[in-house]
């Protein structure tokens, strides 16, 4: 695999999301191989094909240690994001094992950590895990409202193993994520998915939906993030155009709608987007899956 060299990999957020409750972000690799049509940080630098562009930071545990260490003296504890532009568990991490490594020092330097990924491979780190989960320092204005230091969310735009192929090509399949989900729960950790993004008339529809919440429910998930699509860009690599492809080619009944839905720029129109927001509301409230990772109602600062 190709190698880079970098100057930083420790990168505190402008403000934390309140969804992901992220105050800093570590990404081992530059580029993902699971090669997700929709992908934010698809266009020019990657290229249609993300996985030939992949590189390792081949620094990364080096510059960690420096800015970890720095970052601990001052007290300034925060939860890492592993990762939020690339898939910590690619297949190539396997040899290397550089997320393993990169979760020891976070748990060496107590930073509670937010592993978001499509993969199964995370239970081979339960047991680090279970330690930054005991272990780990939570920013202070967070100890009152969560009691882990380790959370684990599982991505899926789908459930369906055959739409997964289309829009993921390269990721682990639907059925994986979700048993990886299901042993997550049995474990102990506090866990739940993000669905970002749905597909519109694809995987948001409204029987896809009520499938999703009553799965995600069954299993006990803690917390569930349902989010629309928002495409970048009209060059051969970005997003736009590659979904706008696959809807051509595999749902060419959607053709149109597509066309209409995304004329005007990236993002869905307001109407659509706000009778999604309801439709999640009621499904997150009878199925009670819960909107925040926090378990104690509060607000959490940026
Ligand atoms: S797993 Fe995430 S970072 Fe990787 S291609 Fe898919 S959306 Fe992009």
């Amino acid at each position: 695999m190709r190698q880079v060299v970098v100057k930083s990999v420790l990168s505190k957020t402008k403000r934390r999301d309140a969804w992901f409750l992220d105050d800093y972000t570590v990404n081992p690799f530059s580029g993902c191989a699971f090669n997700c049509l929709y992908c934010y940080i698809r266009g020019s630098k990657y290229g249609e094909h993300m996985e030939e562009k992949l590189s390792l930071k081949s620094n990364v545990l080096e510059v960690l240690e420096k800015q970890l260490k720095l970052r601990a003296k001052k007290g300034q504890y925060g939860i890492v994001v592993v990762s939020s532009a690339t898939d910590p568990y690619l297949s190539v991490e396997e040899d290397s094992q550089v997320t393993r490594h990169l979760l020891e020092m976070l748990l060496h330097y107590r930073f509670p950590v937010h592993v978001i990924t499509k993969s199964n491979r995370v239970v081979r780190d339960f047991d680090i895990l279970k330690r930054i989960d005991r272990e780990s320092i939570l920013p202070t204005d967070l100890q009152p409202l969560l009691s882990h230091a380790a959370l684990i969310t599982f991505s899926f735009s789908t459930l369906d193993d055959a739409v997964g192929k289309l829009f993921e090509p390269g990721a682990p399949s639907p059925t994986l994520r979700l048993q990886a989900l299901r042993e997550t729960l049995a474990a102990g950790f506090h866990s739940g998915v993000s669905l970002m993004p749905l597909i519109p008339y694809v995987t948001d529809t409204g029987e896809n939906l009520h499938h999703m919440f009553s799965t995600f429910e069954t299993v006990g998930a803690k917390y569930i993030f349902p989010a629309t699509l928002t495409l970048f860009g009209d060059g051969p690599a970005d997003s736009k155009t590659l979904v706008l492809r696959a809807i051509e080619k595999h749902y060419p009944h959607l053709t149109e709608k597509y066309r209409k839905l995304f004329a005007s720029g990236g993002q869905l129109p307001r109407w659509y987007r706000d009778a999604f927001a309801s439709k999640v509301k009621s499904l997150s409230e009878a199925h009670r899956l819960k909107n925040t990772i926090l378990e104690q109602s509060g607000s959490v600062q940026g």
